[in-house]
């Protein structure tokens, strides 16, 4: 199937590792111009030139991070237009919300919620006008069924969503500009090890012990890739995919129980 994606142009947020990074290539792949962010300049760089190797579309950086508005404006300049918008961003810690002072908030909600609003706000009406938008918001399988120690998480990506539910059913819909969440469970990712690596050390469990616990709970008895993840990202940024808008796509092995 072609995707109809040569030749647009994509800004991938937070994409030199992991599920960002398999949305760059998936749409690189497709012929695609990426932008892609990361803070550190060395990991970016590494993967740019892996993208590169891709022979797809054209590939460019940009060294920041993209919670602040620096970063957000450096990676804005860097696209001549943005067709697609993927929203990503490191997420919030794990913890007790006795200990989540005003200040521990406002920096989720910053890097979970506003960041991504505020991208929306300075590409929807530009995709709009040329008749093509596709923004992909990676959220959380949290965001349908919340897990308890990460509730800085929950409350910032439902704040995303509840909001993109009402804007992606504004007059944007007509205009072909679609605005989706795509909410990954366990994928194997550095943030996945990370979480791993503190669980097994606070139950004094071995690491692979404890992933095997996890992929057990999973009825796909296994991570996703992000390979497979990027695959539905291209999907729903595709030519194929403008009647599909305000959803939230759970990819998570079928852990989430519920019939829809
Ligand atoms: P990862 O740690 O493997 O990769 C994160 C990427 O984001 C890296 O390239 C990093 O450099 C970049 N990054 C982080 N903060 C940034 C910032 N402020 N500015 C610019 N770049 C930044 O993480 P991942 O597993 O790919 O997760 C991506 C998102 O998905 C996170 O918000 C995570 O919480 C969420 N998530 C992941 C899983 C999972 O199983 N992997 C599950 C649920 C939710």
């Amino acid at each position: 199937m072609d995707l109809g994606l040569t030749g647009k142009w994509a800004l991938v947020c937070a994409a030199s590792k992991g599920l960002g990074r398999g949305c760059a290539e998936a749409l690189v792949k497709e012929g695609a111009n990426v932008v892609i962010t990361a803070r550190g300049v060395e990991a970016l760089e590494a993967t740019a030139a892996e993208l590169r190797a891709l022979g797809g579309g054209e590939v460019r950086v940009v060294a920041g991070d993209i919670t602040t508005p620096d970063g957000r404006a450096a990676a804005l300049a860097a696209c001549p237009h943005v067709d697609i918008l993927v929203n990503n961003a490191g997420g919030p810690p794990p913890g007790d919300f006795r200990q989540w002072d005003r200040d521990t908030w406002i920096k989720a909600l910053d890097a979970n919620m506003l960041t991504p609003i505020e991208l929306i706000r300075a590409t929807v009406d530009g995709m709009a006008s040329r008749g093509y938008g596709r923004v992909v918001n990676i959220t959380s399988g949290a965001v349908k069924a919340p897990i308890g120690v990460l509730g800085l998480s929950n409350g910032a990506r439902s704040g995303l969503t509840g909001f993109v539910a009402g804007l992606a059913r504004s007059p944007l819909a007509a205009r072909n500009v679609t605005i989706n969440g795509l909410l990954p469970g366990a994928f194997d990712t550095d943030r996945l090890r990370v979480t791993l690596r503190a669980g097994a050390k606070a139950t004094g469990q071995d690491e692979e012990a404890a992933a095997d616990a996890r992929r057990r709970t999973i009825p796909a008895q296994r991570f996703g890739t992000p390979e497979e993840f990027g695959a539905v990202c291209a999907f729903l940024c595709s030519q194929h995919a403008g009647y599909l808008t305000g959803q939230n796509i759970l990819l998570d092995g079928g852990t989430y129980p519920g019939t829809f």
